[in-house]
C-alpha cells in the first residue's frame, strides 16, 4: 500500500533528473534518519492515568538541526509525520535555511482537554523526546494545535532538565521569552510578499487581481488582511463552516470580526458560497490555506483561476498538479509558499543564539528579500526546464542538498558504483 511518504517523494523523483542529484543522495532522502516513537502518560484532572502516543521524525541534518513543528492531533502516526518532516526538509532546503526537516506529534484530541491536562501533556511530550532534540540537534515549533503557550510550556521544561534557559532549542515561544517579533503573521505574510511579486511581474494592479481564499485561521486571516491592505479584491473566504463573497470585495477586518463573534465567516452577512464553489470561482488568485488534499483529480480541471499560492500544506494532489499544469495555472507550491512561518522561526533561533533582538522592520525587510530571492530563483529554473514552479521548487532544494552531501562523501566525490 503506498504511504503518504511514497506520495511525497513522487515529487522528488520529478524533481531528480533536472536537479542532476547523484543517485547516493537521493537514496538518503528516501528514508528518514530516525524516527522516535513514544509513549506519554499524563494524569489527568480525575486522577486517572492516560497514556498518549506520540512521535518525532528526524527526516534529514545534512544542511543544519533538525527542525519542524509538534503538532497535537487524533490522526497522528509515524507516516503523517515521517512525510510532514521530509516536506520540512524541502521547504528548509528552498528558503536557504542552515536547517534540515524534522516533524513530531501527539495523537490527542486537544479540545477534549483541560489546560492543566494540556500542560502536563506538552512537559510530558518533552521529557520523552528530550534525549534527541537541542538548539543544535533538533528545534521544534508550533504546529496544528499547538501555538506560543504549548511552546513557552516546552522551552520551558527542556531548560529544567537542562539545569540552564536554552531558548533556542524551541521557536514559536511568546516574545517575552525569545521568541521574534512578527512570528504571529509571518506564515501569511509571506504568502503575501509573493503575491505582490507575482502581481507586479504580471502587470496585475491590486484593484482588479481578484482572490478567494479558502480557510480563515492564522494563514488565511493574516493574508487577506494584507492583501486586503494593499488594495487586492478579497473576493471570497471559507473556513470549515462554509463562506462568503462578494464580487466587489469583501471588508476584511469586518470579516474578521465576525469570525471572532460568530466563529465562522459563514456568519458575516452577504452571498454565501461552499468550500467547493470557492475552489472554483472565477479569480486571479487562488489561496488554499486550510487541508491537505482540496485540488485533486476530481476539480482540478474546474479550478478557473490563474494562480494557486498554497498557503496550506499539501492542498493540491499529485494528479492534480498535472491537471493544473496543463491548464496553465501557475501553483506556488507550499514548500515556498508558506516558508514565511520557518523563515522567522530561524530569525528566533538567531536572536536567541546571538542574544539579540531585531525590530519588526528587520524581520519583515528580511523575511521579503529572502521570499523574493528564492521566488526569482525558482522562476528562472522553471523557465530553464519548462517545468511548473512545483517541479522548480524541488529542483532548487534538491540541488542545494547535493551540493551539502557531497563534501560529506556521499555523491560525486567517489564513483557512483
Ligand atoms: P488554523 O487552525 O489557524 O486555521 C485553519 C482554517 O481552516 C480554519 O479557519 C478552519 O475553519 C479552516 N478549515 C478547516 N477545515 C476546513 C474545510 N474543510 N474547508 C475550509 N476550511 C476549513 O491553521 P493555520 O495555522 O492557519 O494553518 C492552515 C494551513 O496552513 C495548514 O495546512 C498548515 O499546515 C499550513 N501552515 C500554517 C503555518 C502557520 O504558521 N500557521 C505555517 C506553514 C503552513
Amino acid at each position: 500500500m503506498s504511504t503518504l511518504l511514497d506520495e511525497a517523494l513522487t515529487r522528488l523523483d520529478l524533481a531528480a533528473g533536472f536537479a542532476q542529484a547523484h543517485p547516493e543522495v537521493l537514496a538518503r532522502l528516501r528514508r528518514p534518519r530516525r524516527v522516535l516513537e513514544v509513549s506519554i502518560p499524563v494524569r489527568m484532572d480525575d486522577g486517572v492515568l492516560r497514556v498518549f502516543e506520540g512521535y518525532r521524525c528526524q527526516y534529514d541534518d545534512v544542511r543544519g538541526p533538525f527542525k519542524g513543528g509538534v503538532r497535537f492531533h487524533p490522526e497522528v502516526g509515524a507516516d503523517e509525520v515521517r512525510s510532514l518532516a521530509f516536506w520540512m526538509t524541502m521547504k528548509c532546503a528552498i528558503a536557504g535555511l542552515p536547517f534540515g526537516g524534522a516533524k513530531g506529534g501527539v495523537r490527542v484530541d486537544p479540545r477534549g482537554l483541560s489546560r492543566s491536562e494540556l500542560e502536563r501533556l506538552s512537559r510530558a511530550y518533552v521529557r520523552a523526546i528530550s534525549p534527541i532534540i537541542g538548539p543544535n540537534t533538533d528545534v521544534p515549533a508550533p504546529d496544528v494545535a499547538t501555538n506560543a503557550q504549548v511552546m513557552a510550556w516546552m522551552s520551558d521544561e527542556y531548560s529544567v532538565l537542562c539545569g540552564h534557559r536554552s531558548p533556542a532549542a524551541f521557536t514559536g515561544k511568546p516574545v517575552p521569552l525569545g521568541g521574534s517579533l512578527g512570528r504571529e503573521d509571518a506564515t501569511g505574510r509571506g504568502g503575501f510578499y509573493l503575491l505582490m511579486e507575482l502581481a507586479r511581474s504580471r502587470g496585475w494592479l491590486p484593484d482588479r487581481t481578484r482572490i478567494a481564499i479558502q480557510g480563515f485561521g492564522n494563514a488565511g486571516q493574516h493574508f487577506a488582511s494584507l492583501a486586503a491592505d494593499a488594495g487586492f479584491r478579497v473576493v471570497a473566504v471559507s473556513d470549515s463552516r462554509g463562506g462568503v463573497c462578494c464580487a466587489e470585495g469583501l471588508d476584511v477586518e469586518q470579516v474578521r470580526r465576525t469570525k471572532r463573534s460568530e466563529g465562522s465567516v459563514a456568519a458575516h452577512p452577504g452571498d454565501r458560497i461552499s468550500n467547493a464553489e470557492l475552489l472554483e470561482l472565477e479569480t486571479e488568485v487562488l489561496v488554499p490555506a486550510a487541508l491537505e488534499g482540496q485540488i485533486t483529480r476530481a476539480n482540478a480541471a474546474s479550478v478557473r483561476a490563474r494562480l494557486v499560492i498554497e498557503l496550506a500544506n499539501g492542498p493540491t494532489t499529485p494528479e492534480a498538479d498535472r491537471i493544473l499544469d496543463g491548464a496553465g495555472v501557475d501553483v506556488v507550491p507550499d514548500i515556498l509558499a508558506n516558508a514565511g512561518g520557518v523563515i522567522v522561526s530561524y530569525f528566533e533561533w538567531v536572536q536567541n543564539l546571538s542574544g539579540s533582538s531585531w525590530t519588526i522592520e528587520e524581520v519583515h525587510g528580511r523575511l521579503r528579500d529572502r521570499l523574493v530571492a528564492e521566488l526569482a530563483g525558482v522562476t528562472d529554473v522553471a523557465s530553464e526546464h519548462g517545468v511548473s514552479l512545483r517541479t522548480a521548487a524541488y529542483v532548487r532544494a534538491l540541488r542545494r542538498l547535493n551540493e551539502a552531501y557531497q563534501p560529506m562523501g556521499v555523491g560525486g566525490s567517489r564513483p557512483a558504483s
